[in-house]
């Protein structure tokens, strides 16, 4: 057993890194947090528009998330959260349709009427013909082609769905779905806390150093040493720290570039591919669907979902200005990803007052384009079984990444329970759950 003095340093500031440096400096233990950029938060992270703190990525809360909102309440952030219903739209072939009542998917004339009463039956027992399957075998292609029949899929849910996965959706385990149905099955309700993810990023920061925690940032990890007698890290300007335990919470493939070679040999073998994600944040002088999220279908544009976060967050919240993004999940190798900002956002931008010819020119105040490489982990076939270890056998090195989040979803949530599930662990082996807690 490590003795009561132990530092743990934890690699990586987005809501992994934050929630789990938190929780151990709750404990009494000497952790110190080490993130690459100038900002915490990681894809939560934000960036300023006039006197407004905005996210890069848009995040909304659910009212499924309990172990998030089980953080916020610690952090006195909880009552914060502004709940709102909200509705979903959907563009196929530049039209607009509603979707979100039985009414709706009779209207919905991209599908014939027997496939959109097929629909609504099928997806009214869809989680309950789930139950007791091996879906982490089985395919989503088969699965759904199976339920809703061949068009269904081909004109609706692979485009949908399949644009977070590109050509790889069919192949994913059908729990994916099964689970990110479950997280929204009270899709009208979402919400969003007060002061937008800074707060919680902020509050985590203090909450970290009030407990006598370091959190540093610009200070990448540049090369990481572990055996199980203790870790080295080499940080900025070969400076080393040196520690009992390391935590990190970097994408697999980015901890394979910072191990050395003892270190890659104990590595989990895992070869997960990534999606990474294209977003462009446009403040505009209107409201555009009113729906929060719109996936947009054949519609000759280069983005495939429209997320308008004024719809839940009002208008208020940036200034007066209407928050609209547009993304498109991308590899981080694929010719969008490579793109210069100035050239997406011009063409986004006049794709999009293309589709809604109701918006000008002039409706555009500005636009910002974000990138990110590492987002979703695009999961094999009984990935279960294959998901990598939290802990590295031989080693002083645990885990807790968006690629040990599943079956669940990637998001706040999942990582803050995946990162109590970790320190738990290692407060366990630290003997701190017993000895010096803080925490009654
Ligand atoms: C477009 C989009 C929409 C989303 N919508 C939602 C939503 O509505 N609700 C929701 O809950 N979730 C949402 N998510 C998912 C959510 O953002 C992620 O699941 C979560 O942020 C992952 O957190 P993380 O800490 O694992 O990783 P990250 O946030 O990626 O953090 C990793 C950190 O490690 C740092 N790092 C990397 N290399 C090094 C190094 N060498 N040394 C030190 N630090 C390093 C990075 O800079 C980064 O800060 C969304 C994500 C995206 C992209």
């Amino acid at each position: 057993m490590t003795t009561s003095s132990s530092h743990v340093a934890v690699i990586g500031g987005g809501i992994c890194g934050l929630a789990a440096a938190h929780r151990l400096a709750r404990h009494g233990v000497r952790v110190t947090l080490l993130e690459a950029s100038d900002q915490l938060g990681g894809l939560g992270s934000f960036f300023a528009y006039q006197d407004q703190w905005v996210e890069r990525f848009y995040h909304c809360v659910m009212p499924t998330d309990d172990d998030l909102l089980g953080l916020l309440e610690e952090l006195g952030l909880k009552d914060s959260v502004r709940w709102r219903k909200t509705t979903m739209g959907m563009i196929v072939d530049g039209r607009r349709h509603r979707f979100n009542s039985a009414l709706d998917l009779l209207r919905f004339t991209p599908l014939r009427l027997h496939e959109r009463v097929r629909f609504g039956v099928v997806s009214l027992l869809l989680r309950r013909s789930g139950r007791g399957r091996d879906l982490d075998t089985l395919r989503t292609e088969d699965w759904l082609r199976g339920l809703y029949g061949r068009r269904v899929w081909e004109e609706f849910f692979a485009p949908m769905f399949g644009s977070k996965f590109g050509s790889s959706f069919g192949d994913v385990p059908a729990l994916y779905l099964w689970q990110r149905l479950g997280r929204e099955r009270n899709v009208a309700t979402r919400g969003y806390p007060g002061g937008g993810y800074k707060a919680i990023i902020d509050a985590l920061r203090s909450a970290i150093e009030g407990a006598g925690g370091t959190v540093r940032t610009s200070v990448p990890v540049h090369r990481l040493h572990s055996t199980a007698g203790g870790s080295s890290l080499t940080l900025n300007d070969g400076e080393v720290l040196a520690v009992d335990q390391v935590l990190s919470t970097v994408p697999l493939p980015v901890l394979r570039g910072l191990a050395d070679e003892e270190l890659a040999a104990c590595l989990p073998r895992t070869e997960l591919a990534y999606q990474g994600v294209v977003t462009a944040a446009f403040f505009l002088r209107r409201p555009l669907t009113g729906h929060y999220w719109t996936p947009v279908l054949r519609s000759g544009t280069g983005f495939d979902g429209v997320v308008e976060m004024s719809a839940l967050t009002g208008p208020e919240a940036h200034g007066g200005s209407h928050l609209v993004y547009v993304m498109r999940y991308t590899d981080r190798t694929s010719r969008l990803f490579a793109r210069d900002a100035a050239g997406i956002a011009a063409q986004w931008t006049a794709q999009l007052i293309d589709l809604f010819p109701e918006l000008t020119p002039e409706d555009v105040e500005d636009v910002r384009v974000f990138k990110a490489p590492f987002v979703e982990p695009i999961h094999p076939l009984g990935y279960l079984a294959q998901r990598p270890p939290t802990t590295v056998d031989g080693t002083s090195l645990r885990l807790a990444t968006t690629a040990h989040v599943y079956p669940d979803v990637t998001s706040w949530n999942s990582s803050v329970k995946l990162v109590n599930d970790v320190t738990d662990r290692l407060l366990d082996d630290l003997g701190r759950r017993e000895v010096g807690a803080r925490v009654p």
